[in-house]
């Protein structure tokens, strides 16, 4: 387990204030000019070494990110950082946790890694439904802005850097980057076609980088301890701590920070005293948001919680944003209220999806009822590999894997349900599901 000295996020419950003094208190801005002296090819150098893969779900190695980055901006074609905090997967919740009690680490980070990229500027995109959290972000930014942390010669360091917020309005496809990016210069939030990948033509048509507001607030603190120091956590190709959100039927559901590839046993045991009635009461898990299949609680119980571990067990770490479901679960209808959030949320730019959502919750709406014919199992099942890999952006994948997970693990119960309607057993059925 991970011990209290390891943390980075030390005020993450907000026991203690989150303005500048009481972040200074806690280490944030110490000397964040001795970092920057380091210069952006150390930076990047060092933050690759730690093995830090970005904490938005995709996992791609950060300090590589940041190298695409171009070199010797021009003032008339500047590079920008943009900081994703739209935060709006179901299960997720650990940047709000990180803006409301510890907003400074977000904002030093945004300097240090916006100085690596050679940034103009970040602009942090926060989501809609965020109010107090943007409140305090705000805040924030005026206390530094006004103690000379960010802004002109920022830290004192020669280097001007500014820090914008922007709030989102709530559009769950505004937290893929290339839609954030358009949102932000005030279009439609749909997504692009790449390439061009936003490292050269992004916001403004300017070089950007998108990246997750956890990956950005752990920076200053792995380049302060050593990029060793975080990589001696975790498996190899995972490494570092990682803010674990675990929600449904656990006794106490919680956001924590632990070490990457901590098993699911023991982050539920030590962290949300265990499983709610037992373990064998568990269902399936949605370890990653909900755009990442389930996993079947005999094949969940001893699995590594990261990147690969997960992969191996079919799914996927995503924002780790830890879903538990115990046997009082409905799985059908869970999975098919899934199905409605990615229906809704589709923006329409392309067929696959537009249709193929809509189309997919409709059927899963009639499996849950069971009011279906087995052989549309199947067919649910070839369409969503119509839909998989089909469209501009992820967001037709993530509302296919669930089902495919579904299919793949539940199948028995889906036909159980078709059967017993045919049976007569429909009104019991539908009173279990209301
Ligand atoms: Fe829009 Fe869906 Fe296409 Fe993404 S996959 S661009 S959300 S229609």
């Amino acid at each position: 387990m991970l011990q209290d000295k390891d943390r980075i996020f030390t005020n993450l419950y907000g026991y203690q204030s989150w303005h500048l003094d009481a972040a200074r208190a806690r280490g944030a801005w110490d000397n964040t000019k001795a970092l920057l002296e380091l210069g952006q090819d150390t930076i990047i150098d060092r933050i690759k070494a730690s093995g830090l893969r970005g904490r938005g779900g995709a996992g791609f190695p950060t300090g590589m990110k940041w190298s695409f980055m171009p070199k010797n901006p021009t003032p008339e074609r500047p590079s920008f950082l943009v900081i994703n905090a739209d935060e709006s997967e179901p299960g997720s919740c650990k940047d709000r946790e990180i803006i409301r009690h510890d907003p400074h680490l977000l904002i030093e980070g945004a300097l240090v890694a916006g100085f690596a990229m050679r940034a103009r500027a970040a602009y942090i995109y926060i989501r809609g439904e965020y109010i107090r959290e943007a409140e305090t972000l705000f805040a924030a930014v005026a206390e530094a802005y006004a103690a000379g942390l960010v802004g002109k010669n920022a830290c004192g360091s020669g280097y001007d850097f500014d820090v914008f917020v922007h709030r989102g309005a709530g559009a769950y496809i505004c937290g893929e980057e290339t839609a954030m990016i358009e949102s932000l210069e005030g279009k439609k939030g749909q997504p692009r076609l790449k390439p061009p990948f936003p490292a050269g033509a992004g916001l403004y048509g300017c070089p950007t980088t998108v990246n997750n507001v956890e990956s950005i607030a752990v920076a200053p603190t792995i380049l302060r301890r050593s990029p060793e120091w975080f990589a001696s956590f975790g498996n190899e190709n995972n490494k570092g701590t990682k803010l674990f959100q675990i929600s449904g039927h656990v006794e106490k559901p919680c956001v924590v920070e632990e070490s990457m590839s901590i098993s699911f046993r023991e982050l539920i045991e030590k962290h949300c005293g265990g499983i709610r009635g037992g373990w064998d009461n568990l269902l399936a898990v949605i370890p990653g948001g909900s755009s990442v299949p389930l996993v079947p609680a005999a094949q969940i119980m001893d699995c590594a919680m990261d990147f690969d571990g997960l992969k191996a067990v079919g799914s996927g770490l995503g924002t780790a944003a830890v879903i538990v479901m115990d046997k009082s679960t409905d799985i059908v209808r869970a999975i098919s209220r899934l199905s409605y959030f990615y229906k809704h949320e589709s923006c329409g730019q392309c067929t696959p999806c537009r249709e193929g959502t809509g189309w997919m919750w409709r059927v899963m709406e009639r499996l849950r009822t069971g009011d279906a014919d087995i052989s549309e199992i199947d067919t649910l099942q070839q369409v969503t590999k119509q839909v998989e890999g089909h469209t501009i952006c992820a967001l037709g994948d993530a509302a296919a894997w669930p089902i495919q997970g579904l299919i793949k693990h539940f199948r028995p119960e889906m036909e159980r349900r078709i059967n017993e309607r045919r049976s007569g057993g429909l009104e019991t059925m539908q009173e279990a599901a209301e």
